[in-house]
């Protein structure tokens, strides 16, 4: 059988982590996994169910009646689908955001989508971010990493983003989300987020994008240059 490299990236909400993990993906030719956005269309799923996120039942009872689907346009960009239909685009509001941070505090939930992305691990060479990749899903990934900002630097960011989006928002209110997540996916009692042991430590409060990109190219380049037998770049 093929050996797939993994590389798992962890981290805080807002720490650049997709759009540094999708550029590196393409940089080195490994699929890229944004497993938040799976998080992210069950939270839409409910919205339009009209079941409210943080009730665990109705969220449970949804689970086996929701066709999810992840696939990637001919881009190579990740495309989520719900029931056939692409909601790549609506699924990054800001409402959106909280529901995911509720709804995947839910065990049943967790283990709805884990399988989904062990599979896409098994048969790709991946790089995949979330909150628990290096921790739970792929624990014995090639390399880990854990990719954090502070919160201010991580909302300057994120308002950035929206706004560029046309989000009505403000930096409080960015800010306010953002510890909100914080406290959620760090707090709940399964599969909280937390660096793993064996992950490597990335903070991107100093550094802007380009630096950011730079300093994982390099972690990334030294653990592949190891696994060749050749001498760390
Ligand atoms: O990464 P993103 O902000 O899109 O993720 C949305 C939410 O999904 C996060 O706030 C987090 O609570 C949850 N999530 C998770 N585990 C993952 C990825 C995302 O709990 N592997």
């Amino acid at each position: 059988m093929e050996k797939h490299v993994s590389i798992a990236i962890d981290g805080p909400s807002g720490a650049g982590k997709s759009s540094l993990a999708r550029r590196c993906a393409a940089a080195f030719g490994f699929l890229y996994a944004d497993t938040g956005a799976i998080y992210r269309t069950v939270a839409l799923a409910a919205k339009r169910s009209g079941v409210d996120p943080k009730d665990s039942e109705a969220v449970s009872a949804l689970l086996p009646g929701l066709e999810i689907r992840m696939g990637y346009n001919a881009a190579g960009e990740q495309r989520m689908y719900l029931g056939g239909e692409d909601v790549s685009e609506a699924i990054r509001m800001p409402e959106i955001s909280l529901g995911a941070s509720d709804v995947s505090a839910q065990p049943a939930v967790r283990q709805f989508l884990l399988e989904m992305q062990r599979s896409l691990a098994r048969e790709n060479s991946v790089i995949m971010d979330g909150r628990d990749i290096g921790t739970v899903v792929l624990p014995d990934a090639d390399l880990k990493i854990f990719l954090t900002a502070s919160a201010e630097a991580r909302a300057e960011r994120r308002l950035k983003e929206l706004r560029g989006r046309n989000v009505e928002t403000d930096f409080e209110s960015v800010l306010e989300d953002i510890r909100y997540r914080d406290r959620q996916d760090t707090e709940r009692e399964i599969a909280p987020l937390r660096r793993a042991e064996d992950a490597v430590l990335l903070d991107t409060t100093e550094l802007d994008f380009d630096e950011s990109f730079a300093a994982l190219s390099q972690i990334v380049l030294e653990k592949l240059c190891m696994d060749d037998g050749g001498e760390p770049a």
